[in-house]
């Protein structure tokens, strides 16, 4: 099964192609701190439980959600910093772009 980025609005697939194309993907951290940080960046909606998304094991996010300075090389190897959360293309940027359409509609807040 072809695992795609777990970001709002992101459809990068995990597949040779896209690794071609110098996209790498990343595990959710296992460090509970770094985890919620990612959580909260990706500001996901479980459409079932209406209660923030929670990675599965398999969630993964792609290169286009982290900055440059988010990552070192090593040679030709390109490995995310240890500290980095993502921070690019997440769920504000997709809001913004669908401001207009989505504007009436309010599914992300939960009612009270
Ligand atoms: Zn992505």
């Amino acid at each position: 099964m072809t695992r795609s980025c777990s970001a709002v609005g992101c459809s990068t697939r995990d597949t040779l192609q896209s690794r071609e194309h110098g996209y790498s993907f990343h595990q959710f951290p296992s460090d509970t701190i770094l985890r919620s940080k990612w959580i909260k960046a990706v500001n996901r909606m479980d459409p079932r439980s209406k209660k923030i998304w929670i990675p599965g094991p398999c969630a993964i996010l792609c290169s286009k959600h982290f900055l440059e300075s988010d990552f070192e090389s090593y040679g030709l190897r390109r490995m995310l910093k240890k500290e980095a959360v993502p921070s690019v293309s997440l769920y504000k940027v997709l809001k913004s772009r669908y401001e207009e359409i989505q504007d009436c509609r309010d599914e992300v807040t939960p009612n009270k």
